[in-house]
């Protein structure tokens, strides 16, 4: 198969039309089978209820090409678990993980092409996501729904070496206590947006959220969980039923323990603790983890012993070592590698 002709180590995280897409329409109660479609453009009534009352949910991993030339994606089963979940509480039909997964491997191999080649930098971003199409006026769930998925190359997240993040603290919340928080809804984003240019236009890269009942714990950022680590090498993580369960965060915590011999943690972790940990860092897809080297709480610093240059030991170890099983370099649990072609 032929590679598109692409700059890829100088690509950016943007959106790039790529040849195929997965679409699945839900009507009179159920899903249809689903086809890969050519048209990236959707077409829905003026009254939909995602366009009305925000009925939409999403998912994102990333497809790689290992080492010895297959294309793979990483634990799509737990995505495909976490849309279901989101769909539960957001009064939307489940699209069952078996078929998350089935349709997201066809996505996959329809745009072999798009897929960076091993040793770029770049990866294969995959969105899945799902919306309600049918009008509504009065305030209910819609009838209809659509389920998407689409791909697109982006370029390594670290261009030209490791910057640690400088954070606030913030003054809005997240997420509510018995809300949203948990699930991968695009209106916890929509929510977050001015948090996010206010906190650049200050200078910020990031906003540390915390709890809202009583702002004394930490939970994320707007779209990533925190990672912690203590003078004597424990990985701590906070634990909060407002937290979204990101799947990296999750592999780091066995990454950690398994491969690392290290202790782990999931507890609550109060703000106040955050200055005695020795490094901090950010997980999720997109970075899989970035280092933090500084929060700021109203004026006070808090500066972290690994500093403003480099990434700290721990995070760096635990980085390698998930980007190495990720990339096929170092053996996987198993069930964590999906190979798609
Ligand atoms: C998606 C997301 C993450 C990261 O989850 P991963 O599964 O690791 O990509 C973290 N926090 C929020 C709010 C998210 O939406």
């Amino acid at each position: 198969m032929e590679k598109k002709n692409i700059d890829w180590a100088n690509l950016g995280f943007g959106y790039m039309p790529t040849d195929k897409r997965f679409v699945a329409n839900y009507k009179d109660g159920k899903w249809d089978e689903g086809v890969l479609v050519s048209d990236a453009a959707v077409v829905i009534s003026e009254c939909a209820g995602v366009l009305q009352y925000s009925q939409s949910c999403f998912e994102g991993m990333k497809a790689y090409t290992t080492e010895d030339g297959h294309i793979v994606t990483f634990r799509p089963d737990l995505n495909g678990e976490r849309m279901e979940d989101s769909c539960r509480r957001l009064e939307m039909p489940v699209f069952p993980k078996e078929k998350f997964v089935e349709a997201i491997a066809k996505t996959i191999e329809a745009n072999a092409a798009w897929v960076p080649p091993y040793g770029s930098g770049a990866t294969f971003y995959v969105r899945p996501y799902m919306f309600a199409t049918g009008p509504v006026i009065g305030v209910k769930p819609a009838d209809e729904y659509q389920f998407r998925v689409f791909g697109t190359p982006v370029g390594p997240y670290f261009k030209g070496g490791v910057k640690p993040l400088t954070l606030r603290v913030c003054d809005f919340d997240r997420a509510a206590p018995h809300g949203t928080g948990h699930i991968k809804a695009g209106l916890n984003y929509a929510m977050s947006l001015h948090a996010i240019v206010t906190a650049h236009a200050e200078g910020f890269d990031e906003n540390m959220y915390l709890d809202a009942a009583t702002r004394t714990k930490v939970e994320e950022t707007g779209g990533a969980n925190f990672l912690f680590v203590t003078k004597d090498n424990k990985v701590v993580t906070p634990k909060s039923s407002t937290i979204l369960p990101s799947i990296t965060r999750r592999s780091l915590l066995t990454v950690a323990k398994d491969y690392l011999g290290l202790e782990v943690e999931e507890r609550t972790v109060y703000f106040d603790e955050v200055k005695d940990f020795a490094e901090c860092g950010l997980c999720g897809t997109a970075a899989v983890i970035s280092p933090v080297g500084k929060i700021v709480d109203h004026g006070k610093e808090i500066c972290f012993p690994s500093g403003m240059t480099e990434m700290g030991p721990v995070i760096t170890k635990l980085r390698d070592t998930l980007t190495g099983i990720q990339m096929g370099s170092i053996k996987a649990p198993d069930g964590w590698i999906k190979v798609i072609k």
